[in-house]
């Protein structure tokens, strides 16, 4: 243990600050972690894992429900959600307690409480509403996360308008359930839900669904989510909630249609994240905020010298990868470790673990022909690959995109099984500058769903196999 005197104190135990710490401490510095619930952050205890683990339970229930596709004759399912519930639980408590572990190996101090700055170079601990301790710190590492956005009369209550915590611990399945914004979140509970048989409403105030998706990919998902049972209305705004008794009746309005008001048992609200900026004694600081973010540079460096922020509170993509990644370069870049790079946002794989699964990299279509690239576009689709009909995965598609002078890797967008695994190729491929020529010249093993990958490019030079 310190005398409470740190080259490096981070402020927050999440997927942005655990591999921060590690990271310095394997730089030789000394390195404190504050944290005021649980280490991990989100990512562990209330997001990332715990969902994964609620979408694996659903993703088996659809293929005991389909048993017969495959000839097996197996008896009626029944849900137990609170076996359901405490496995998801369980995974996120082996998780966090794993990060305690790590923290111990490394030799890192954690001290409990909440963390804010109080003058150049210090840190002090409140607990149970008391300054607990205080302490010094050469750099300090912001990574305090971030939390469920609400708007004025879309306010939850933890009962029947659920945040993403109660929408992971129900204790009981709601009959109908209504989901407010359709991001990765927001589909990721309509895609559990509806395979354990809720009827799901879905509505999204943009256009289109898993709006940040290439269009083609969000008009696929649309139409097979849709398929399964999911009801959506996009271009809509629920513009009140009202509570009764066990239910809520929302008025949904959807544009140039007449406002309707629909009875649901519970609500989930998921329409955006803010970052934790406050109470960080950031006033009087060089600290600058953009609306719920803390602005930092490439390097991660905010506008105090010494203080750093990384992870959600530094603005989007809110991901537990581009935290870790930052944590990482963060500490790095405090190292003067001569190997240390600045962030590129544009290389960061987004997954959304519904069923089917969705994964991008890069650049959509429409981004690559608005900043004027003369493009190239492979599709491949699931249905002609040999390892998706085997599975019984057919509905699909993978698609990149090509710098049609250079054979650059400007994106790869897909939707179907797995692809949240083989997005990674395609990250691989970008970060090497890979072009069309060395992804052609690859060998993909048979039989692989990672073989459309291949085809895919080469179907964006008409030299595809398959179709
Ligand atoms: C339901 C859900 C599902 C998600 N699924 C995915 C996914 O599949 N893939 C993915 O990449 N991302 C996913 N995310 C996003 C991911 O969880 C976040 O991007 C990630 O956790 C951000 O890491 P972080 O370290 O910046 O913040 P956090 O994980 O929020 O950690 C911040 C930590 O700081 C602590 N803290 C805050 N303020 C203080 C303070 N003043 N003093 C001390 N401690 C403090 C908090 O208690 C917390 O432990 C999901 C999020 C949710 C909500």
């Amino acid at each position: 243990m310190s005398d409470g005197s740190y080259d490096v104190i981070v402020i927050g135990g999440g997927p942005g600050g655990y591999p921060a710490a590690i990271r310095a401490r394997q730089l030789g510095m000394t390195v404190a972690v504050v944290e005021r619930e649980h280490l991990g952050g989100i990512c562990l205890n209330w997001g990332c894992m715990p969902t994964k683990a609620l979408l694996r339970t659903a993703e088996v229930h659809h293929l005991i429900t389909h048993a017969a596709d495959f000839g097996l004759k197996v008896g009626s399912v029944e849900v137990d959600i609170d076996r359901v519930v405490k496995r998801s639980r369980k995974v996120a408590k082996r998780l966090s307690a794993g990060i305690k572990h790590l923290m111990k190996k490394n030799a890192i101090d954690v001290h409990d409480g909440s963390g804010r700055l109080a003058g150049s170079g210090r840190v002090v601990v409140d607990k149970d509403g008391a300054s607990a301790i205080e302490l010094e710190g050469r750099h300090i590492i912001l990574a305090t996360g971030a939390r469920a956005r609400s708007f004025p009369g879309l306010e939850p209550d933890g009962e029947l308008i659920w945040t993403y915590k109660e929408a992971m611990i129900p204790k009981e399945l709601p009959r109908r359930l209504l989901v407010v914004g359709s991001g990765a979140i927001g589909i990721e509970f309509a895609s559990f839900y509806n395979d354990l048989g809720v009827e799901v409403t879905v509505v999204e105030a943009l256009p289109r669904i898993l709006p940040v998706e290439d269009e083609e990919i969000s008009k696929l998902a649309h139409k097979q989510l849709s398929k399964m049972g999911i009801v959506f209305h996009v271009d809509a705004k629920v513009s009140s909630l009202d509570k009764g008794d066990d239910s809520v009746s929302a008025t949904i309005q959807v544009s140039g249609v007449e406002a309707k008001t629909e009875t649901f048992d519970r609500v989930i609200l998921a329409v955006g994240i803010v970052g934790n900026v406050e109470g960080l004694g950031l006033e009087g600081t060089g600290v600058e905020i953009d609306q719920t973010h803390i602005i930092i540079n490439e390097w991660t460096e905010t506008g105090e010298p010494g203080v750093y922020a990384v992870g959600d509170v530094a603005g989007a993509p809110w991901l537990a990868h581009k935290a870790t990644h930052e944590g990482i370069l963060c500490a790095e870049r405090i190292a003067g470790f001569s190997g240390a790079h600045p962030m590129r946002t544009d290389r960061i794989p987004g997954c959304t673990y519904c069923r089917p699964q969705i994964a991008s990299v890069g650049m959509t279509e429409a981004a690559a022909v608005e900043v004027g690239r003369e493009i190239r576009v492979g599709r491949f689709p699931f249905i002609a690959n040999g390892k998706a009909i085997a599975l019984g995965e057919v509905e699909g598609l993978i698609k990149t995109i090509f710098d049609a002078k250079t054979g650059e890797l400007l994106g790869a967008h897909m939707i179907g099984a797995e692809v949240t695994e083989l997005i990674q190729g395609f990250v691989v491929a970008m970060n090497l500058e890979t072009t069309e020529a060395e992804l052609m010249r690859t060998v993909f093993a048979h039989p692989t769903l990672s073989e459309m990958m291949h085809e895919s490019t080469l179907a964006a030079y008409d030299r595809a196999i398959n179709i």
